[in-house]
């Protein structure tokens, strides 16, 4: 039997906005049973074994974070930008 898919687990911190790694080299079931009820936690999919120990010291796992994090933030700023568009629509339509 073949390794099944390795999954990276990544949190994100509510106040800094960017994501950490918290767990790798789960397998999925494990994954998902750890962590499928934080909804903050993203669960990615490793194409190998990584070999640092720690995830949070993973340099592979600190990469793919920043690659979240920065999908993030596109996200955010996009529904800031709309948020705003409301907002002066609201405020010319009370005056
Ligand atoms: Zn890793």
């Amino acid at each position: 039997m073949t390794e099944s898919t390795l999954k990276s687990v990544f949190t994100l911190e509510t106040e800094s906005q960017t994501y950490k790694p918290i767990a790798h080299n789960l397998n999925a079931s494990e994954a998902v049973e750890q962590f499928n009820a934080d909804p903050r936690a993203r669960i990615t999919d490793q194409p190998e074994r990584h070999r640092t120990p720690d995830a949070a010291k993973c340099k592979i796992c600190k990469k793919a974070a920043e690659v979240l994090t920065s999908a993030h933030a596109e996200t955010l700023s996009g529904a800031e930008q709309a948020d705003a568009e409301a907002l002066s629509a609201q405020e010319s339509e009370s005056d």
